[in-house]
């Protein structure tokens, strides 16, 4: 029994981290200047009710652009972590890509497949993670967002609102998440 159910591939719902979770301040990476977009850790905590792996994908360019360290992303995404712990949300996996093809640092210099709109973060988490890309979708603020989930063969939602839980719950009308309210 318990092995019948680790063989199950379990339905992801991808975030994009700037611009979705936290406020994008412009290559967001000092603690100080984290802010929640309203409704994130709602929006986080359904998700995670409903069954969903919330995987965070992320471009990080400010890396390859010399503004900061792939450490300071960590500490980022470890402070988003500790913030959502008090609503009872948890992001089961971060995955972020520092490349960007005209780097100032030039070992992050690169076209790389994991750089959204390529769908290679994506297609990773799903491998290592198990996930069934068929039951998945992704949430993002920018059409590159978009793209890298056509690519990855699942639905992209474009988040243009000012309330991620809001906009979760019209985006799924009829799904499990519709049923939650913490309000
Ligand atoms: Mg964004």
């Amino acid at each position: 029994m318990t092995e019948t159910i680790l063989a199950l591939k379990r339905p992801a719902a991808f975030l994009d981290r700037d611009g979705v979770i936290n406020v994008d301040v412009g290559y967001p990476h000092l603690i100080k200047t984290f802010r929640f977009i309203p409704g994130a850790p709602e929006a986080i905590k359904a998700l995670n009710i409903a069954g969903y792996q919330v995987i965070v994908v992320s471009n990080q360019s400010g890396v390859a652009r010399g503004l900061f360290t792939e450490e300071a992303v960590r500490l980022f995404n470890q402070h988003i972590t500790q913030s959502l712990a008090p609503f009872g949300a948890r992001i089961d996996a971060f995955y972020f890509c520092p490349y960007y093809p005209n780097a100032v640092v030039e070992r992050y210099r690169a076209d790389h497949h994991e750089r959204k709109p390529h769908p290679g973060m994506i297609e990773r988490a799903a491998r290592e993670l198990n996930l069934d890309l068929t039951r998945s979708f992704l949430i993002g603020d920018r059409e590159t967002d978009i793209q890298a989930a056509a690519a990855a063969g699942i639905i992209g939602y474009l988040f243009k609102g000012d309330n991620l839980f809001s906009f979760l719950k019209s985006i799924t009308p009829n799904g499990p998440i519709s049923m939650c309210d913490f309000s």
